[in-house]
């Protein structure tokens, strides 16, 4: 590249020589200068390296800590499970980075089992880590799995949500992230399955060990049953990461039971296993736990990450109304705003919230309902008043359904 060149009094563009008077601008650096042809080319060569790295799948991989930094925003507690799920998702990505470079095969995968209690937030991560790196993700219910028996088609159905989801682009549906949801359903019931014949959990497992270890799955494009004649879509399942998630009631009881016997042998006293809080003993899980609860070893050996989440209390339930940046109270309190009315729950109406939540058993998920029942009146009535600055929710709106304190404006 020359330097800034003047021929006489004309200047000219540093890049390609045409003189000021040849182009339709000319921008001057400190040193040098650029016609606007020579900008339009620049801009060419970079969106179309852009391009390329995405159909590359590069993305910039968020560090550990970084991805737990993250998670923080939208997931409140479950630290460990937040901290193992950051460190998986990073191997994963990074070895697919690492795979394509060395133009190599890829390396083992490890799909991530989060066992946890139903509202705990299992399907929120795996959403919120989707969401952070910017890949298509999609969820299935295993359970809807089992109906229709066990045969391969349904499992490609689960590579065409994602792939529905990446915009039918092949490419980025094999970066995605598939959340496999209540695969405790799908444990065989009997730990011997040719005394039980129970073979319908049994065979969707089967049927899932190749699309989670790694396969070209034929998927059919408009979903449905595999036609002879249907044009399949291949898509390569080596890099998508599956998320396996499920409440495993019952695990605990199998798992004092080992490390009972494990450490103290068949006379142990088991009732200082039992009375150990229900995380403590999930967290010491072992693969043959699973398989005795009735996954199929070659399932649990295509999970090796395993975390566990634990059961929300109402201290965490409070900071999940109010901490989230998209909390249940921050959203209402938008709502309001736009009435020019702000909401206010005092701290034992919040509390109140989250122990009828306990008490429905649906963890978090039961926050919602509540809330929006008991909003509703005031949702229905605040748009025909003009007067109200405030609304003041206590303890008793929320367990004997009073009204809500409203501040008015002054008059005048
Ligand atoms: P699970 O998959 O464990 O049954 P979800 O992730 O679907 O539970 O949780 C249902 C809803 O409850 C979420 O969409 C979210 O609004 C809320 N929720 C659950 N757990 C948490 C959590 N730990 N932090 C914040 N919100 C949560």
């Amino acid at each position: 590249m020359s330097k800034r060149k003047t021929d006489g009094d004309t200047l000219k563009c540093s890049f390609c020589n045409k003189s000021q008077r040849d182009v339709r601008k000319l921008i001057a650096g400190p040193t040098v200068y650029i016609c606007d042809e020579c900008v339009d080319i620049c801009l060419d060569i970079i969106a179309e390296e852009r391009e390329q790295e995405e159909q590359e799948g590069k993305m910039r991989l968020p560090k550990p800590a970084e991805i737990k930094t993250f998670l923080d925003e939208y997931v409140i507690g479950q630290e460990e499970a937040k901290k193992r799920l950051a460190v998986a998702v990073y191997n994963h990505y990074k070895r697919n980075e690492i795979a394509r470079r060395r133009n190599e095969v890829e390396l083992q995968k490890s799909n991530i089992l989060l066992i946890g209690p139903t509202g705990s937030g299992k399907t929120l991560l795996a959403q919120t880590m989707a969401r952070l790196l910017s890949v298509p993700f999609a969820i299935v219910d295993a359970t809807t799995l089992t109906e229709a028996g066990y045969v391969g088609e349904d499992v490609e159905n689960i590579i065409l949500k994602l792939l529905q989801s990446a915009g039918n682009d092949v490419e980025k549906c094999q970066r995605g992230i598939i959340y496999i949801d209540e695969v405790d359903k799908i444990a065989r019931k009997g730990e011997n399955p040719s005394i039980t014949r129970d073979v319908s959990g049994e065979g969707v497992q089967q049927a899932l060990l190749k699309i989670l270890e790694g396969t070209v799955a034929n998927v059919p494009p408009q979903g449905g049953r595999k036609h002879p004649h249907q044009e399949f879509v291949p898509v390569d399942t080596s890099n998508i990461l599956f998320i396996v998630g499920g409440a495993f009631v019952g695990l605990d009881s199998l798992i004092e039971h080992r490390i009972g016997r494990k450490a103290m042998g068949f006379t142990a006293d088991l009732k200082s296993a039992k009375e150990r809080d229900l995380q403590e003993t999930l967290k010491q899980v072992q693969p043959q736990d699973l398989i005795k609860y009735g996954m199929i070893p070659e399932f649990v050996g295509r999970l090796p990450v395993i975390a566990t989440l634990a059961e929300l209390d109402a201290h965490a339930l409070v900071r999940i109304l109010t901490e989230p940046r998209n909390a249940l109270v921050k959203q209402y309190q938008r709502i309001f705003e736009f009435e020019n009315v702000s909401l206010r729950f005092q701290e034992d109406a919040l509390e109140a919230i989250a122990k009828l939540a306990i008490e429905r058993k649906i963890g978090a998920r039961g926050l919602r309902m509540i809330l929006e029942e008991l909003m509703l009146e005031m949702m229905f009535q605040l748009p025909s008043k003009t007067d109200v600055k405030e609304v003041v929710i206590s303890k008793d709106v929320v367990m004997n359904k009073t009204n809500p304190l409203m501040v008015m404006e002054k008059a005048g």
